[in-house]
């Protein structure tokens, strides 16, 4: 309902114009108001919808009215009309400045006066409902704003709660490596305040070993801007319980895209790696004995002959066949017979060192292998102790029950080059052992003594060898898996023996080794490979690395960083340029002494590389205390990678371990197309093989480098 008040200092006027107000419409309520100090009071509490007020009032005129009403709050869109009798513009002006809506002039024409009103009063509703509506939309609006909001922070919390949740370490970690964010799953596995871990580094429960290593993965993430392949990890948590996790990290990126840390996320996998170890083991040991079986003996030759290529002893093979078994097992029953089985595997499980191993190979059959064999007479010794374990009585229900052992011997590298070699010859030694009576052992080979004389001739003639400078030096190149160029290459051995060709180093390297002919046969090796790569000329590209084999027993018998030294001196070869190979077993020998010669090594700039990686037992924890740039890995985890799991994992780890540690990681013995691209997968830096190239001759070497590059150029 309108409402409409008129302001006059007359009471005739107030009432005519108060019966004009009424007719305008019907319901209109109007009020008169004579002084306007009572209206201005008034209107502090009340809204009407129009005013109407005289100019010429004697306590205020409509100007200072209008002024004061419209300094109260919310009075700005009420109309107001003045009706004056000048018609000067001088009061209009005024009244206006003021803030009046519309004049009347006096005498006021009623006619006028309604139409005015009534538009007035018109505009004055919509005004309102437009008001109402805009204000019941900012209503919705905000009503929808704030449940946009609750679902936001409903899904937020909720998501926070799935992350706390989940059986998975969660955090975030800024450039810095501080934490930003961590689940309470973390927090719960680390054993600390969730709150108290932000801003501080992962806490020292997880171990020295482990944090470098992680932020070394941080680095690596926030350099290349890219997720690192997931990876296993083992940690040990608060309660000092081992687990396996399945890491996977990435790039924290803010709002530009900028890195501003790494999102780590660990999977828990421990029941799944303990029924993988488990499948493991079943695959590689024997039921009814639990001894390793033929595959594992197969695995574990494969590693010893890798060892024994340079460096270290020989190894022993012994065929165990047991004499008279059968009647054991149809006399007495096949229950007897698997115990007699079980004790006899317990009695030769106490004969062997750590480093040893048995296995059944089926039925009555056995293996050992039996490592650091200087002489025959060590295998033939272990042979005899064979022999005494087995044919001791065993006391079965009150009775004696006494079996025989037939062995065969094969000694690794002369009796065989492989384990299919070495299998079946010792299998040969043995069968002549049984067909010589049984309850003996035999050597794979038995004329010894002509071995003996070869031997003595060997040593002479290498003697001569480097008189005569019957020695070359072949190359094989090594492969960027990145770009495909090569990067370096390989010196290797090779002896134009007179009557014998062009010979490898596994015919005669162990025999130097043992005569110690391998101290100026490897310093002639290190000063042609360097007088060499001093004179390869690159035109413009790129020169490449040489890598030289050393010896552990140059180690021991000369001061091999003087050595180095002078030959870099004399060759003039940049020390960069050359990488030395040695293996584990180096190491492994006086560890401080060659840590030693290792540091002056590194100090002279040249490179140093492990050879024959993984082939030792010893795993990575020397590498951290030595200063190396490459691990090799050996040929024996390259060859099956495609096909056997157990090598493919073992190729992941160190290449992992060895990222973290900022070595290049080099696969030796690349022979196909698909390992090189499961290598590629896996993360390997360089490549060697014979996919890529054989060992050639120098001058072969330098046409295959130009090639390489001329391809990579065209590529
Ligand atoms: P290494 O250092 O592991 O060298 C790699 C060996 O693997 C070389 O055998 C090479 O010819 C061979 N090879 C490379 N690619 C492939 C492949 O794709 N498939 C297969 N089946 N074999 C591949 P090589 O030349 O007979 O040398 C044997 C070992 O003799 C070397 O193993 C190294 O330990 C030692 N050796 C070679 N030259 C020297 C030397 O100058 N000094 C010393 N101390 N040892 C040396
Ligand atoms: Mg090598
Ligand atoms: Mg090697």
């Amino acid at each position: 309902m309108p409402l409409i008040v008129i302001l006059d200092d007359r009471a005739t006027n107030r009432k005519i114009f108060s019966k004009l107000a009424a007719s305008i419409e019907s319901g209109v309520t109007v009020r008169c108001f004579g002084d306007p100090q009572e209206l201005l009071v008034w209107l502090e509490h009340n809204t009407p919808d129009l005013i109407i007020t005289d100019f010429k009032m004697p306590t205020m005129d409509g100007a200072k009215f209008i002024r004061r009403f419209r300094a109260q709050p919310n009075s700005g869109e009420i109309p107001v009309i003045v009706i004056t009798i000048y018609e000067e513009r001088e009061f209009r002006l005024r009244a206006l400045e003021a803030g009046a809506t519309d004049f009347l002039n006096s005498p006021v024409d009623h006619q006028e006066f309604t139409t005015r009103a009534r538009n007035l009063l018109k505009l004055r509703k919509q005004q309102i409902q437009l008001a109402s509506r805009a204000d019941s939309l900012e209503r919705e609006l905000k009503d929808s704003e704030r449940s946009r909001e609750e679902a936001l922070r409903d899904s937020s919390e909720r998501l926070a709660q799935v992350i706390d949740t989940v059986p998975a370490i969660i955090r975030a970690t800024d450039r810095e490596g501080r934490i930003l964010f961590t689940n309470a799953y973390q927090a719960a596995l680390f054993g600390i305040d969730l709150n108290e871990a932000i801003g501080l580094g992962l806490p020292p429960v997880l171990g020295e070993d482990h944090v470098r290593r992680d932020k070394a993965f941080d680095r690596k993430v926030i350099d290349t801007q890219a997720a690192l392949p997931s990876f296993e990890e083992e940690i040990v948590d608060a309660s000092g319980t081992k687990r396996v996790f399945l890491t996977t990290k990435t790039p924290l990126r803010d709002c530009s895209n900028a890195v501003v840390g790494v999102l780590t996320s660990s999977l828990e996998i421990t029941d799944r790696k303990r029924a993988e170890d488990h499948l493991f083991y079943m695959a590689h040991h024997d039921t009814l004995t639990a001894l390793p079986n033929r595959a594992l003996l197969t695995d574990r030759l494969r590693r010893e002959i890798a060892r024994t290529r340079r460096g270290d002893r020989p190894f022993a093979l012994h065929l165990v066949d047991l004499d008279g078994f059968k009647d054991i097992n149809d006399g007495l029953g096949h229950q007897v017979g698997d115990q007699f089985l079980i004790e006899i595997a317990g009695r030769l499980r106490s004969l062997l060192r750590e480093t040893d191993t048995i296995a059944r190979l089926g039925g009555d059959e056995f293996a050992i292998l039996q490592t650091h064999v200087t002489h025959n007479e060590d295998a033939a010794d272990m042979a005899s102790r064979i022999i005494e374990a087995i044919s001791a009585p065993w006391l079965h229900a009150g009775e004696r029950v006494t079996s025989n052992a037939s062995i065969g011997i094969a000694i690794h590298p002369n009796d065989g080059a492989n384990s299919e070699e070495l299998l079946r010859n010792s299998d040969l030694a043995m069968y002549r052992a049984k067909h010589d009576g049984g309850n003996v052992f035999r050597f794979y080979a038995s004329d010894m003594n002509r071995r003996a004389r070869a031997s003595l001739v060997l040593d002479s003639d290498l003697r001569e060898a480097i008189a005569k400078e019957q020695f070359v030096l072949h190359y094989q190149p090594q492969i960027t898996l990145k770009t495909g160029q090569v990067i370096g290459a390989e010196a290797l051995l090779r002896w134009q023996r007179p009557g014998y060709g062009l010979i490898g180093p596994s015919d005669f390297l162990a025999r130097a080794e043992e005569n110690g002919l391998i101290v100026p046969i490897n310093e002639w090796v290190l000063r042609e490979a360097c007088r060499q790569a001093k004179s390869w000329r690159w035109c413009g590209q790129p020169p490449i690395r040489v890598g030289v084999n050393l010896s552990s027993i140059q180690f021991f018998k000369q001061n091999v960083p003087l050595m180095v030294t002078k030959v870099l001196a004399d060759t003039g070869l940049d020390p960069w340029l050359l990488d030395l190979e040695l293996t584990e077993s180096i190491v492994m020998h006086d560890a401080e002494a060659v840590a030693k010669d290792l540091q002056q090594l590194r100090e002279l700039g040249v490179g140093i590389s492990i050879d024959d990686f993984g082939t030792r037992y010893s795993t990575l924890t020397y590498v951290k205390h030595f200063p190396v740039d490459r691990l090799k890995i050996d040929q024996c985890f390259v060859r099956d990678i495609t096909t056997n799991p157990s090598d493919a994992a073992i190729v992941r780890a160190i290449v992992s371990l060895g990222h973290s540690l900022d070595l290049e990681i080099v696969a030796e013995g690349v022979e196909t197309i698909e390992q090189t691209a499961l290598l590629r997968i896996e993360g390997c830096d360089e490549a060697q093989g014979f996919y890529f190239a054989k060992p050639m001759r120098p001058e072969e070497l330098i046409a295959f480098v130009s090639e390489n590059r001329i391809q990579a150029r065209t590529a």
